[in-house]
């Protein structure tokens, strides 16, 4: 316990930090982005080769101000607005953008129960998490594979609870992240949380995405269990608290009242 605590101790200080040094960055940031982007417009006539060194200039710079972005999110603390979410509509909006976006070399299955609980949270955030989960997913697949989206209803009894160190009675909807990737080593597994952990390129990851994603599970009153093996694949898997009012889309499942309220 008092172990956990220095960790969470440090986590805030370092979070502190980081919040006032992207401040300042950005501040330098924005002009340079603005006047790379202007070059090629005040000077049509440059060669390619000054044409190029703009592009690199712009990339660069757009690439630090993400980067900022990131370091924020994960600093801003993870207040966030608390609305009442149908986590079907959720997994639904990110699969559109997933679809789009990842190779085709990767298959997408989604299994999502149309009478799942709802939950209350910050949509942009749990946004981030799923995001999150299955770009690090795409990540472990550079040969393709499957990615799987699962969720489901879940009464957690004190049974399971007392099995998992994590997790505390009540309902939840457990969403899963599976892919068939390259898995993790037991000493990855260790540190994924930890902030700026990666094992990516530079270029490629910044150790901020699970970081970011605990924090704003935890925020949520919920938490997050992952298994992995080598060369088979990794399952995400994030429980958020449901809440008292269900959404129950179905007709021959009726709403039925849940007792404790938080
Ligand atoms: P980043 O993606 O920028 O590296 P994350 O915090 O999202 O930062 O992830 C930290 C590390 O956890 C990754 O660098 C990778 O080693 C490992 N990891 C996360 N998700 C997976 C996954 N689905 N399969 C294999 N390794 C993963």
């Amino acid at each position: 316990l008092q172990e956990q605590l220095l960790r969470t101790q440090r986590l805030e200080s370092l979070g502190t930090l980081a919040s006032g040094i992207s401040h300042d960055l950005n501040n330098i940031l924005t002009p340079i982005l603005g006047i790379a982007q202007l070059l090629p417009l005040k000077f049509p006539e440059a060669d390619s080769n000054a044409q190029q060194m703009f592009k690199v200039l712009e990339i660069n710079a757009k690439r630090g101000a993400a980067l900022l972005k990131q370091i924020l999110a994960f600093s801003r603390g993870i207040e966030g607005e608390r609305a009442l979410l149908s986590v079907h509509s959720l997994i639904c909006d990110i699969e559109q953008i997933i679809g789009e976006t990842f190779p085709k070399s990767i298959a997408i299955h989604l299994n999502i129960p149309r009478d799942l609980w709802s939950i209350r949270g910050d949509l942009t955030q749990l946004e981030q998490v799923l995001m999150n989960l299955c770009l690090n997913a795409r990540d472990a697949m550079p040969n393709g594979g499957t990615l799987a989206i699962t969720a489901e209803n879940l009464e957690i009894d004190e049974n399971y609870a007392s099995r998992e160190p994590e997790a505390k009675v009540g309902s939840y909807v457990a969403i899963a992240v599976s892919d068939t990737g390259i898995g993790m080593s037991a000493e990855t597994l260790e540190r994924i949380f930890e902030p700026f952990f990666t094992t990516k390129a530079a270029d490629k990851g910044t150790g901020l995405g699970l970081a970011t994603t605990m924090g704003i599970i935890k925020s949520h009153g919920g938490f997050i269990k992952v298994s992995s093996e080598v060369g088979k694949g990794t399952q995400f898997v994030v429980f958020l608290p449901a809440e008292e009012t269900r959404v129950v889309i179905s007709e021959d499942k009726p709403e039925l009242p849940k007792g404790d309220e938080t």
